[in-house]
This record gives C-alpha cells, sequence and structure tokens, in this order.
C-alpha cells in the first residue's frame, strides 16, 4: 500500500532499493536565476541555503540567466554545489533593450532627477532592464519553456527552515499560482503613475478581472486608490503560465507602451502582484508561512513556536518583517480565503 510510482509508472515497495523510495511524482519546475558574473560569491549562499533545505532531496533543475554570457568561473562554480541539471542561458538582445517607442534622452533625464532624489537605484538604466525583463521576459527564455512552475531564487538570500515537502507539487495540487514570503510597502516615487495607468487598462479589459480576485491587498479605502502594497518578488514560487497568459502580456505591454518602466522605475513586484492581485482568484495565491527567508534588509521568520522548537529553523521570531509598520501582511490575511497560519509541526 506503501509502494510508490516512478516517474515511468514502475511501482517500487519503499524497502526494495532505499533510493527509489523518493523517486515520486514531481513537478515541471525549476529555479530561476537572473544574475551577474560578479554576484557568485552571493549566489553561493543562496544555492547552497536552497539545496540543504529543501533541493538536495528532490532534485529540481537551476536555470541561471544573464544579459551578458557566463564566465568559466561563475559556471563552474555554481555546478559545484547541486547535484541537478544546471542551464545557463543568454538574454537576448531585444529583451535587455529599450523598445522603439521610448524615448531615451526622457528616460536618461528621468534617471537623473531620480537620483537626485535619492531614491534606491534612481539613476540606474541596468536595474530599469532588470525589472522590465523580470516583468515581461523571463519566463519566455527558451530555457524555461519546459516549466510550468519556477521559484526566483537571488544573490544573497537566506532560507532559514527546513521544507520538508515539495512547494511546486503544493501549488500544483492546491491550484495556486502565486506564491510569497513578505509583502510590502512600494517608494510611491517610482511608481507614481503606475496605478493610473492599470486602471486605464482595466476600464479597457473589464473582463480579465474575477469577482473573487484579491484586490482587497490593493485598497485601504472605499476610494480604490492603491496602497502601494506589494509581494516582494525577489522570492517567488510561481505559475509560468499565468505570466504567459495572454490577459498578463496584455497588461504587460499596455504598461511597457506607457513607458513607466524607464521614464519612473516601475519594479517586477508592484508589476506582478497587482497582476496576480486583480487577475487571479484570490484563493490562487498562498502565502508561505513556512518558508523562513532572507533578502536583506527583511527577514520573514514563522512566528509558530513549533517551528522553533523542533529545531527545523535558525531565525528570530522577534525579528520576522511581519509585524513592521511597512509591513503588508496584515492586509493580504485581512481579506485571503487562507487563514492565518496556525499550522503545528508534527
Ligand atoms: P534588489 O533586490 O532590488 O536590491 O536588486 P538586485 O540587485 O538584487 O537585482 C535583482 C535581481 O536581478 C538579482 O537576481 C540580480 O542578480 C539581478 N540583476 C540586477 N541587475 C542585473 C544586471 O544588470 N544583469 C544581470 N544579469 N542581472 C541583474
Ligand atoms: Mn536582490
Amino acid at each position: 500500500a506503501n509502494a510508490t510510482r516512478n516517474a515511468d509508472g514502475n511501482l517500487y515497495p519503499p524497502s526494495y532499493v532505499p533510493q527509489q523510495a523518493n523517486v515520486a511524482k514531481r513537478a515541471k519546475a525549476g529555479f530561476i536565476v537572473l544574475a551577474r558574473n560578479r554576484e557568485l560569491e552571493d549566489l553561493k549562499g543562496s544555492i547552497r541555503d536552497v539545496e540543504y533545505r529543501f533541493n538536495h532531496k528532490y532534485g529540481y533543475p537551476w536555470i541561471f540567466l544573464n544579459d551578458q554570457p557566463f564566465s568559466k568561473e561563475f559556471k563552474a562554480g555554481v555546478r559545484k554545489l547541486t547535484r541537478s541539471e544546471v542551464r545557463f542561458g543568454q538574454v537576448p538582445h531585444e529583451h535587455w533593450s529599450y523598445p522603439p517607442y521610448v524615448d531615451q534622452v526622457k528616460a536618461a533625464k528621468a534617471r537623473k532627477e531620480m537620483g537626485k532624489k535619492g531614491m534606491p537605484y534612481g539613476d540606474s538604466e541596468s536595474y530599469r532592464h532588470m525589472c522590465r525583463y523580470q516583468s515581461g521576459f523571463f519566463f519566455r527564455h527558451p530555457l524555461t519553456l519546459d516549466l510550468d512552475y519556477y521559484w526566483r531564487v537571488e544573490p544573497g538570500i537566506k532560507l532559514h527552515c527546513d521544507i520538508d515537502y515539495d512547494p511546486f507539487l503544493f501549488m500544483q495540487l492546491n491550484n495556486k499560482t502565486y506564491g510569497f514570503t513578505i509583502a510590502g510597502r512600494e517608494f510611491i516615487d517610482t511608481v507614481p503613475t503606475l496605478w493610473e495607468t492599470t486602471r486605464d487598462f482595466i476600464t479597457q479589459h473589464p473582463f480579465y478581472i474575477p469577482k473573487s480576485n484579491a484586490d482587497h491587498f490593493l485598497f485601504d479605502t472605499e476610494q480604490r486608490i492603491w496602497n502601494t502594497c506589494h509581494f516582494w518578488s525577489n522570492f517567488e514560487i510561481g505559475d509560468l503560465r499565468f505570466w504567459r497568459s495572454q490577459r498578463y502580456l496584455d497588461y504587460f505591454n499596455y504598461l511597457d507602451r506607457a513607458g513607466g518602466f524607464f521614464y519612473e522605475r516601475w519594479g517586477d513586484a508592484p508589476v506582478h502582484s497587482i497582476a496576480a492581485a486583480l487577475f487571479l482568484e484570490k484563493d490562487q495565491i498562498h502565502h508561505f508561512d513556512d518558508i523562513g527567508y532572507t533578502h536583506h534588509p527583511w527577514t520573514h521568520c514563522p512566528k509558530h513556536q513549533d517551528y522553533h522548537n523542533s529545531g527545523r529553523c535558525d531565525c528570530d521570531t522577534s525579528n520576522t518583517f511581519d509585524r513592521h509598520d511597512f509591513s503588508c501582511l496584515a492586509e493580504w490575511y485581512r481579506g485571503a480565503t487562507e487563514k492565518v497560519p496556525t499550522h503545528v509541526v508534527p
């Protein structure tokens, strides 16, 4: 009764050959990492954490993408940290350059202005290409096309808790499309016209908006002005088929036409989040409370004591971002169908 069926449909009793006890079904999934050669050292820690906390027992592939060719050192360096398949890809030039309708002089001016104001990455041109790429293109890279689900990993992140199940299969089995750990507020100066542009898009495409979507997360008042809440996209476990869908591509193209990736500094986090909250049913979005996570400067640490007493986490519950003024986790849970987790670790 406890036999396991492997990918070929063969049946193995778990005790037959020990390794075959873990040949259970996998999702079509992998880790997607956009990175630069010089980030190798910071990336090593991220890969080590993901492998140690989860993937060494599951063997999902790693896909590394870069607007420049990866160096020999980079490739050798990451290969040493995993037994999984590793892919290295370069971003096509058309996905990391100015579309013809963007006025580059106007864009340069905008960067200078935002730089003077001291906004993070305000004067950075490459950061804008990166945000536009993460918003509109990573899910169409040829090396990702065989995948349904992805987990975004960045250099310098930490995972604080053992993950004793397969989050990709969790997504698949529960019809989840977008998963996050940290939700926060955006600097409005980086996205001053993102909401009005979105509103115009909705007006023209009302059929893209399901009734039971998660727009409660985006508004604090009846006026339906975006509160800048967004899911922090440096961690995402998501369904690539959503980003490849017509409704999302139409939205991305509409935003891209408006030029805000360059004239302002629209981030992929607000763009992904607004799309997920508007176009998905709210129960398709999931908060991975059990995934303790740090990306500088914020940490999400599961607060339930059992996670810590069982020895599975190494974070400090008093240091979780969730209770910070800037957190939007309360905005998520006040309207979500999923309940604030009370999960007890066996
Ligand atoms: P932050 O998290 O907003 O501070 O921005 P990061 O510097 O971490 O960039 C976000 C992600 O994009 C990370 O995975 C970076 O490695 C990657 N990234 C940022 N800029 C570039 C770039 O110019 N080229 C490449 N290949 N990756 C980049
Ligand atoms: Mn980062």
